[in-house]
């Protein structure tokens, strides 16, 4: 069994994207700028969000985090999105989900330009994405199909089970992997909350992506010897003899699953590093092409 390790290949993609901004640096260009903006104080989004900030500063990125009250309206976010639209120093930013109930995600999403649409979430860039257009792809799924590349994970002809049909993970990701190329060309079901005997699909599955943030889900009986396990959750479960009083779990009841599976990510360490090293990817490529476009 090999640990698919996402904690060291995104150090080694945030040491890429920081040599190639070094590049820049000595070539007296601007270089990448992200912002995020947060709306509201819910804890785990402010983690997920400073990390991303504390990503950009180590790879030598520009940052810009703005917090906005839990109280924003949505034309008051919609005119901040327009601003950062239009602030040419800003090469790509994103807008941390979820959004407090006032506010409509999708016409949130819709607003921001496509070409600094760095998370992927835009119709133009989904669309694209389907198509085999060159796109900035969601970083969660674009950071996963990034570590089986770097571990040669064969996808080929592979049965895939994607559990979960989210817009940002599981739908993307079940067409990423049926998409010709490597990865890809697998043959993939998609399954979430009505889909019936699961254990019966997800016990035929070569590959097993599992985004569907129920703790311990998939168990050691759901899952066929030497198949690749990839948990994509993050669940926040009460935890006392944790500091910060709970602890952080997959989908994936790891401990034992790990002994049948033949690659499987660990939860921390795992899917959830390769998303921010995949969104700092998406960002030196939306100033690369800013760059080529203000030619
Ligand atoms: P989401 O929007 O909550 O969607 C969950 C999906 O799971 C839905 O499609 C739902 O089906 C399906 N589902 C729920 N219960 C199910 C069941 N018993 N059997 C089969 N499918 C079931 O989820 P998300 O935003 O994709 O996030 C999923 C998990 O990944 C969460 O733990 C989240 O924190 C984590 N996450 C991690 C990263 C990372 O970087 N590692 C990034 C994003 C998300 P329906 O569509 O029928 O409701």
């Amino acid at each position: 069994m090999t640990i698919l390790d996402g904690k060291k290949i995104s150090n080694q993609i945030k040491d890429e994207i920081a040599t190639e901004v070094s590049r820049m640096k000595e070539r007296g260009e601007k270089v990448p700028h992200l912002a995020a903006v947060i709306v509201g104080n819910d804890g785990a989004s402010l983690t997920y969000v400073g990390s991303k900030v504390r990503a950009c500063e180590r790879v030598g990125f520009e940052s810009t985090l703005i917090r906005l009250p839990n109280t924003t309206s949505e034309v008051e976010l919609l005119k901040t999105i327009k601003d950062l639209n239009e602030n040419d120093d800003i090469d790509g930013f994103i807008v941390q989900l979820p959004l407090p109930p006032q506010i409509d995600t999708q016409q949130v999403l819709m607003a921001i330009d496509a070409d600094k649409d760095v998370d992927g979430f835009h119709p133009t860039n989904f669309g694209k994405m389907a198509l085999d257009m060159s796109t900035f792809i969601p970083a969660t799924p674009f950071g996963i199909l990034e570590l089986l590349d770097r571990y040669s994970v064969e996808t080929k002809g592979k049965h895939t089970v994607v559990i979960g049909r989210s817009h940002i993970v599981g739908r993307p990701m079940s067409i990423l992997m049926g998409r010709k190329g490597f990865p890809g060309n697998s043959t993939v079901t998609l399954t979430h909350s009505h889909t019936k005997n699961i254990t019966q699909i997800t016990s035929q599955a070569d590959i097993i992506i599992s985004a569907l943030g129920v703790p311990n889900f998939l168990k050691a009986e759901m899952v066929k010897d030497d198949a690749v396990i990839i948990d994509v959750g993050i669940s926040r479960v009460p935890d006392d003899t944790k500091e910060k009083g709970y602890c952080i779990c997959g989908d994936v009841d790891f401990e034992n699953v790990s002994k049948k599976a033949s690659y499987i990510t660990p939860v921390p360490g795992g899917v959830g590093p390769m998303t921010i090293a995949m969104l700092l990817k998406n960002t030196l490529l939306a100033r690369e092409r800013h760059r080529a476009n203000n030619k």
